[in-house]
């Protein structure tokens, strides 16, 4: 497994009490395998991810990317795993907007000191992947809402990670567009055997993934599409 959670406990403060947004929760996800999480707003969705991504410590359980125990890792160490292991596509595309598209993906090699030559082949093989070819002079206000979201998922790979993490990556984008969004995912998770988990609310995309869980009240239980579409209100989108 690439990806594993186990038994993950997680609170915010919450005036004089502690909020629950993560109850007793386990996760674990295989190479090549693409998980989606669905659940209403509100149910823990992005904690789940920003504890997987090593952003939040949580209160108490363990999490293990691609073989290195992450909670027992000082700051430092965590933030290598991350850099080395993890590819996060946040839900705001959050794109340099002086950078052009090639740039936005060498400057993930430039913090991590690689080398440049390697970069830029890299970045070319991964924009051509992500059927940017065409568009690497342009800056993100040049770009399509689709565009952005294909740049973000192209600079979360560029360091080679086993994990991929996507929260809601089609929440912009209308529906044909979302589609091409989610299938792009599902071929790079395939190509490079990532662990991919998706948090998702467009039960449209669900079709093209392995495994459907769904988040209620900060527990995630293995749900088929039925129980996802009624955990996210008979498939509208909330606002
Ligand atoms: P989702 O992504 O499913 O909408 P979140 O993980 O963002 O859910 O939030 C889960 C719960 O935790 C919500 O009740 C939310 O208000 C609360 N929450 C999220 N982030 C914080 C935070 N930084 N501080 C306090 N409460 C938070
Ligand atoms: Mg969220």
């Amino acid at each position: 497994m690439s990806l594993v959670l186990s038994d993950i406990v997680l609170t915010y403060p919450d005036g004089d009490r502690r909020l629950t947004a993560l109850d007793h929760v386990d996760l674990s996800v295989a190479p090549g395998e693409f998980t989606a999480v669905v659940g209403p707003s509100g149910s823990g969705k992005s904690s789940l991810l920003a504890v997987a991504a090593t952003l939040i410590t949580p209160d108490s359980g363990t999490v293990r990317v691609a073989g290195h125990d992450v909670t027992r890792a000082g700051q430092a160490a965590r933030t290598r795993i991350r850099g080395d292991h993890v590819g996060i596509v946040f839900q705001q595309s959050n794109l340099l907007a002086s950078l052009t598209t090639l740039d936005q993906l060498l400057v993930m090699t430039h913090l991590s000191g690689g080398s440049t030559r390697e970069a830029a082949s890299r970045a070319r093989e991964l924009l051509d992947a992500v059927d940017l070819a065409g568009k690497e002079h342009k800056r993100p206000h040049q770009l399509s809402g689709g565009e952005r979201q294909r740049v973000n998922i192209a600079r979360a790979l560029m360091n080679r990670p086993e994990v991929l993490l996507v929260d809601e990556p089609t929440s912009a984008l209308d529906h044909h567009r979302g589609e091409r969004i989610v299938s792009l995912l599902a071929d790079l998770t395939r190509q490079n055997g990532l662990a991919t988990v998706m948090v998702t609310h467009d039960l449209a995309t669900l079709a093209k993934v392995d495994t459907v869980l769904t988040m209620s009240d900060g527990g995630l239980a293995a749900g088929d599409d039925a129980e996802a579409a009624a955990a996210v209100g008979g498939g509208r989108s909330p606002v």
